[in-house]
């Protein structure tokens, strides 16, 4: 399959790599927008959001339960952080992967553009 993350999970492309499981792989965004900028995915390879279903949904544990852990090492859980999923087009999801953004290390703006 011609998918970016579903190549960086099989090594195929290199990667920072923060965290790998059975299910879940964690790496280091290459264009980070905070101090830390942790990308966090299904290993199974999920297009967006919208493909989730009650059958590969509970991924999505694995998922927040990472992140926390990697929020906690990487010493922003105290002072907080941010998990955030862009969906389609106007999401402004560019790599159709299912994939999380951990963001922090900095105090974040809110509402995003
Ligand atoms: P999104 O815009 O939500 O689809 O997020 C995609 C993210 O993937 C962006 O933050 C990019 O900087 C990041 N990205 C793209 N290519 C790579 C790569 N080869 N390694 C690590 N992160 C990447
Ligand atoms: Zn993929």
């Amino acid at each position: 399959m011609d998918c970016l993350f579903c190549k960086i999970i099989a090594g195929e492309i290199p990667s920072s790599k923060v965290y790998e499981d059975e299910k879940v792989y964690a790496f280091n965004d290459i264009s980070p927008a905070a101090p830390c900028h942790v990308l966090i995915v299904p290993k199974e390879h999920i297009e967006s959001a919208n493909d989730l279903n009650e059958e590969n949904a509970d991924i999505l544990k694995n998922i927040f339960l990472t992140a926390k852990m990697i929020a906690k090492e990487k010493g922003i859980a105290e002072k907080g952080y941010r998990i955030v999923n862009n969906c389609g087009e106007d999401g402004g999801q560019s790599v159709k992967h299912l994939h999380f953004h951990l963001l922090g290390g900095r105090s974040l703006e809110w509402p995003p553009g």
